[in-house]
């Protein structure tokens, strides 16, 4: 019996420069990045968009300059600045300071539509709805990415499918045994818009900051050994988990909740893979994930998407070979990333006990230089 898959091709007939597999905010980035420096560039999308996803929808201002040179519709959205930052733990103990680089809010669901917008604006391919399945090499400069719509000739191939892809890398650091679930809803609520609030309670810690048109986002993420205790009622883990700090009580029973039902996600890990595996370059969540109390993991892809961006010009234009770009990049990701995940990963396991939270403010109101230095780890430089 014969099979006869389709097989696509760019609009001259040719396989495409460079395929992403995975359009989240980092594949999206980098598809619009290399378009614009003019390669023919497909993007694979299992799912679509516009579209809810769990995050706190706070950005490091590192990324700021990247987001509006590859979107300047960006500009003109009267985002929040967000430059105060305040930690609680149960009900008395509080810490606030000024977040010298700070970030803005932007939800999810209308900084990926507007990124798929610019990407389309510019010649970017999509297959949407589609699911990559594998990656196949014949030499390093011909790859066929199979997918449930058929197969994609590409002379590289970049990966940016998230924290649960399906594509296995190689693991640096092992998965520790502990799962989380992440929980969001947008609220309505009078608050101060430069403040992002991070309180802790048992299990994890509830993140508010604000977004755009007025509302704030409000997102948690909890040991998933909390939810089994309730369970699984995300209901009752409110009230018997996130309701011990007497700030989230308030918060909760005081706002507009927006949506229904929140947004979940289950299954969340914090690891450090290799950023190039098999000769495909990772990217973003998919090469590495960086535990939310940090706040960090979108810049963490827009930053990956910049670096990768220019390297892969300057291979396609002959200025290094394969093996440079693999040892540029990788070199990169490393230096810049491992420590960052690896302190995210401690504070993300502290950050589950509330009586150490208590005493890190403690701490922190003694000695305010050093939340600050910590701070400064878990932010990098404006690109
Ligand atoms: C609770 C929580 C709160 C967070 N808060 C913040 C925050 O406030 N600030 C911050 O900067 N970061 C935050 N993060 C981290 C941030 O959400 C991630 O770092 C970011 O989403 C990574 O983007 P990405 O593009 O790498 O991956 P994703 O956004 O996960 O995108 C991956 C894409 O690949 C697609 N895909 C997957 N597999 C395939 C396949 N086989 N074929 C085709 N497509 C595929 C998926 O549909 C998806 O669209 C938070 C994370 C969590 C869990």
């Amino acid at each position: 019996m014969e099979f006869c898959i389709q097989v696509y091709f760019n609009r001259k007939g040719m396989k495409y420069d460079v395929a992403i597999i995975g359009g989240g905010i980092a594949g999206l980035s980098l598809s619009i990045d290399l378009k614009k420096r003019g390669y023919d560039i497909i993007v694979i999308e299992k799912g679509n968009y516009p579209r809810h996803k769990v995050c706190g929808e706070y950005i490091s201002m590192e990324s700021q300059n990247y987001l509006q040179k590859i979107c300047p519709a960006l500009i003109n959205l009267n985002l929040p600045v967000i430059n105060n930052f305040k930690l609680t733990a149960g009900n008395n103990k509080e810490f606030t300071t000024k977040l010298d680089l700070g970030g803005f809010g932007i939800s999810r669901y209308l900084l990926e539509e507007m990124l798929f917008k610019e990407a389309e604006k510019q010649g970017v391919k999509f297959m949407l709805d589609c699911k990559a399945k594998d990656v196949n090499s014949d030499d390093n400069n011909s790859y066929v990415i199979k997918t449930n719509s058929g197969n994609i000739m590409a002379s590289l191939v970049c990966n940016s499918t998230g924290r649960n892809s399906n594509f296995k890398t190689t693991e640096k650091t092992s998965a520790n045994s502990t799962n989380y679930v992440g929980i969001k809803y947008h609220i309505k609520l009078s608050r101060d818009p430069k403040l992002i609030e991070i309180h802790n309670f048992p299990g994890g810690y509830c993140g508010i900051s604000n977004i755009e048109e007025g509302l704030s986002c409000l997102c948690y993420i909890v040991n998933s050994k909390n939810l089994n205790e309730v369970n699984n009622s995300i209901p009752e883990l409110e009230k018997t988990f996130l309701f011990k700090n007497s700030n989230l009580e308030k918060i909760f029973t005081t706002a507009e909740f927006i949506f229904k039902e929140p947004v979940t996600v289950s299954g969340i890990n914090f690891l450090i893979r290799e950023p190039v595996t098999d000769n495909s370059f990772f990217l973003g969540d998919a090469a590495g994930s960086m535990a939310p109390i940090t706040g960090n993991g979108m810049s963490m892809g827009l930053r990956s998407a910049s670096v990768l961006a220019d390297n892969i010009d300057q291979y396609f234009s002959k200025k290094i070979t394969k093996q440079q770009l693999v040892f540029n990049y990788s070199g990169f990701w490393n230096k810049e990333f491992s420590t960052r995940i690896k302190l995210s990963r401690y504070l993300q396991k502290l950050s589950e006990y509330p009586f150490l939270t208590k005493r890190t403010i403690g701490l922190f109101n003694l000695f305010p230089t050093l939340a600050n230095g910590i701070i400064k780890q878990t932010h990098g430089n404006p690109f």
